[in-house]
Formats: structure tokens, C-alpha cells, sequence
């Protein structure tokens, strides 16, 4: 690929098109650490007031770290997957116990914190510490599987290593970013006002109309949440905190799962997961000592 003439093309796109996104108005680790945690599941426009209502309430790595996990819990609500919280309250410690205090700016030191993959660290690095790591999201892989024409996704890290500008690290991810979330849209995307047009492999697939250049490079489609075990886990914890040190029968839980769920299975799930704690019948919130 052309780097040096798609570079500019698509940094100076950024700068008049970029999103304007709380998290990025900051470089402090534990706060991009925080959002970029939020955002592996979540929308970028649900994180948004979430995350700054989260650093108030846990400004700093330290605060997190102590907090109790109920109070944690609380603050997720609503977010999804709340394996998550459980993960930054463990990388909150560790971060601590082991690093001072001061979250990594090491893509390998950073992936082994509790829960943080390869796009966490990444991201961390490059938004945080402007390390020239390349930054796969599911949108910045579907624009650089179109623009290289790439079908599978071996070779695709190598290939946005060797894109990554070194001295513009953050822009470039962000500007990537965005591409994938206000452009090249999984189906339908907008090639006519892309910067990355004139170098793309998927365009003329593209403007032919041939579907499966669309459909290939296109992100899955996710599973409908209503009914869900992943619905009936969210209520589950949110019930689990309601009830606070008294805790939660099976019984007093099963009235708020949607049908077919059956509450102390979802209640043990919970609880072989590290959420809760089972107690004479009844699940409290799994407090860390
Ligand atoms: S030209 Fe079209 S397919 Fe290629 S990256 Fe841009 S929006 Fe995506």
C-alpha cells in the first residue's frame, strides 16, 4: 500500500471531520484505560456520559482499586457485560499493587492485566501514550480488510502495523476510527466521501454492486438481546446489588428474569464467575478482601 500518500489524505480528513469524543480530550492512562474498556462493547454515544459519571465517581486508579465491587456494579448498570467491571476492578489492583499506581504504557505489560486484550493494550498505548500500535477495533479492520482487499484476517495486524504513522499514532487510530463509524459502513458504505477511495480494493466491487464485497467485509450481526442469557445475567446483577449485604434468593430473582431462565442456574453461573457469593440460599455481591 501507498502509505505515504494515503497518511496524509486520510490525517487531514481527521482533522476536519474527526468525531469530537470526551475520552479524547485527555491523555491520562487510567481514564482512556477506563473508556476504551467501555467502548469494546458499548456504543461510543452510550459511553459517553457513562464515562465521565464513572471518573467522577472513581477519579483515579487508587479510588477504583478500593472501591466495593457493589458500588462498581451499580456504576455499570445499564452498560452490558458487566464481566467487564469485574476485569478493571482486578486491573485497578494490580495496576496498584504492581505498577505504583501508574497503568503501562507497554502493549505486554498492559495485556497482562486482568481482562485486557490485545485491543485494550493497544489502545491504551496509542491513545494514551501516542506508542505507534496499531488499533483494531471491528470497524478499523473492516476499513483496512476493504482498502487492502484482504478476505482473511491473517496478515491484516502486519499490514496496519506498517500503516501506523510513527510520530502520529493517536490521529491516525482515531481518524481510522471514525472512518469505520461515519463511512465505511458495514452496509452501506459511503465510498463517494471516503479519503481512502482512491486507494481502495473494495470500491469498484463496491460501485459494480457486486453484494458479497459488501457482505465479506461486513461486521456479524449480533444475536438479539431481549430473552437473552445475557439479559437474564444483566437483571440478575442488578438485583444483586438492589439487594445489597442482605442478598438474593433464587425465588426473589426469579419474577424479574425474562420466561425460560431458571434463577439459581443464572444465580451460580453468576457466582462461579466471581459476582456473588452463595450463602446459606441466599447470593450477596462477591466483595474483594
Ligand atoms: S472507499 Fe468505500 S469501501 Fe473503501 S474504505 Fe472507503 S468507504 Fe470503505
Amino acid at each position: 500500500m501507498d502509505w505515504s500518500s494515503i497518511r496524509p489524505a486520510v490525517l487531514a480528513w481527521f482533522r476536519q471531520h474527526g468525531r469530537s469524543l470526551p475520552w479524547r480530550e485527555t491523555r491520562d492512562a487510567y481514564a482512556v484505560l477506563v473508556a476504551e474498556v467501555m467502548l469494546c462493547q458499548t456504543q461510543a454515544s452510550r459511553v459517553a456520559g457513562r464515562w465521565e459519571r464513572f471518573l467522577a465517581r472513581f477519579p483515579s486508579v487508587e479510588a477504583l482499586a478500593r472501591a466495593p465491587m457493589s458500588h462498581l456494579l451499580d456504576e455499570w448498570s445499564g452498560l452490558g457485560y458487566n464481566r467487564r467491571a469485574l476485569q478493571l476492578h482486578a486491573t485497578a489492583r494490580v495496576v496498584v499493587e504492581r505498577h505504583g499506581g501508574v497503568v503501562p504504557d507497554d502493549p505486554g505489560a498492559l495485556r497482562a492485566l486482568p481482562g485486557v486484550g490485545g485491543y485494550v493494550a493497544a489502545a491504551v498505548a496509542a491513545f494514551a501514550y501516542e506508542r505507534p500500535e496499531p488499533v483494531l477495533d471491528v470497524n478499523v479492520t473492516r476499513v483496512l480488510r476493504r482498502l487492502a482487499g484482504v478476505t482473511r484476517p491473517a496478515g491484516l495486524r502486519a499490514l496496519a502495523s506498517a500503516a501506523v504513522p510513527p510520530a502520529a499514532a493517536w490521529a491516525w487510530s482515531s481518524a481510522l476510527m471514525d472512518i469505520g463509524a461515519t463511512v465505511c459502513l458495514p452496509r452501506r458504505p459511503r465510498c463517494d466521501v471516503c479519503p481512502l477511495s482512491p486507494w481502495c480494493a473494495a470500491r469498484g466491487a463496491l460501485r459494480a454492486g457486486v453484494a458479497e464485497a459488501v457482505e465479506a467485509y461486513a461486521s456479524p450481526r449480533q444475536a438479539p438481546y431481549r430473552g437473552s442469557r445475557r439479559e437474564a445475567r444483566g437483571l440478575a446483577v442488578r438485583g444483586l446489588v438492589r439487594a445489597g449485604p442482605g442478598g438474593l434468593s433464587p425465588a426473589e430473582l426469579r419474577p424479574l428474569l425474562p420466561d425460560g431462565h431458571d434463577a439459581l442456574a443464572v444465580l451460580r453461573a453468576l457466582a462461579r464467575d466471581g459476582f456473588c457469593r452463595e450463602r446459606d440460599g441466599r447470593f450477596v455481591v462477591a466483595e474483594v478482601e
